[in-house]
């Protein structure tokens, strides 16, 4: 970094002391800011989880093969505010990444030893049921097809299916997609919908991940984005006076830690980590640094077990 005047060294001088009083015995690493996108996260902000050097987890058999090692943990990898990756430093940042985070150290991990995978929404229950990745937590909506395959902690968010639109669409809801053309991704719970006859769409473009449906709205192959208004936010912040989302969300979006369908004792293990970082104000102070920056108050939905 060239330092071209005293102005600029004092802002790195304040930013070095800034990470190394945040930095202390936490689990997480001094900037996981990424590049910032505008829907993305302010390191000063984050909270610093404190790892849980005594963790077990008594009868879950992914806890017996990772103890002691490392947590591979899906996530996604084009969501700002979410789950985002600096295409140059490879930082990791988001919401889903901060829950990810606050879990990982609950079970005994440190940054040092979580692997994030960028997984997208298609290839989910695969890679969970195959041990691909030990947790998954990247926009996961709880469901009961998804339950057949594959267990979840949580919720520990609930968003809602909404739209992206170019600025000066008139699309306004659902009920205007009729003869449109609509994006969104394979294996995902908006795709599905979209796809249901009431709602009458010339086509249903399934893409890989909602990043490349934002590039297809953005050169007008398609007249709308559809999934998670949590989601398109991030987009729409990205693309300030180009996109917007609509704003009149059509469904509800419990978001879940995807785990083995059949380890019950880390499911519950996952469901405390969450119950005790949502009481000890870590979960608002992660929201608040990520995924709120791009929208609206949001409080954490009571866990549901099962
Ligand atoms: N929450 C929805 C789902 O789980 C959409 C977001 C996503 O694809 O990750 O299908």
């Amino acid at each position: 970094m060239k330092l071209r005047n005293t102005a600029a060294a004092a802002i790195v001088v304040l930013a070095l002391a800034a990470t190394s009083t945040a930095c202390g015995k936490s689990g997480s690493p001094d900037d996981k800011d990424g590049d910032k996108p505008s829907g993305g996260t302010s390191a000063a902000a984050l909270p610093q989880y404190k790892v849980n050097t005594a963790a077990d987890v008594k009868d879950s058999p992914v806890f017996e093969k990772i103890k002691g090692k490392e947590i591979t943990i899906g996530t996604k990898a084009d969501q700002p505010g979410l789950g985002y990756e600096n295409p140059g430093t490879k930082k990791r940042s988001g919401f889903d990444v901060e829950i990810a985070r606050m879990i990982a150290a609950d079970l005994g991990f440190d940054e040092a030893h979580i692997k994030f995978k960028t997984v997208p929404s298609e290839a989910r229950e695969t890679q969970i049921a195959s041990g691909g990745v030990d947790l998954y937590v990247g926009t996961y909506t709880i469901n009961d097809e998804r339950k057949k395959q594959v267990g979840f902690g949580g919720p520990y968010y609930e968003a809602g299916q909404d739209l992206l639109v170019k600025a000066d669409s008139d699309i306004k809801g659902p009920e205007d997609l009729k003869g449109k053309k609509v994006c969104s991704a394979t294996g995902s719970t908006p795709l599905k919908r979209i796809k249901e006859a009431k709602y009458d769409v010339a086509e249903a473009k399934a893409q890989q991940g909602y990043q490349l449906c934002v590039q297809d709205l953005v050169n007008g192959s398609v007249d709308a984005v559809t999934t998670d208004d949590s989601i398109l936010k991030g987009y729409a912040a990205e693309n300030k006076g180009a996109l917007k989302v609509v704003g009149n969300p059509f469904s509800k979006e419990p978001y879940g830690v995807g785990l083995k369908k059949e380890d019950a004792a880390l499911r519950e293990a996952v469901n405390k980590a969450i119950e005790a970082h949502v009481q000890n104000g870590d979960w608002k102070k992660a929201y608040d640094a990520t995924l709120g920056l791009s929208g609206s108050g949001a409080t954490p939905p009571k866990i549901e077990r099962y």
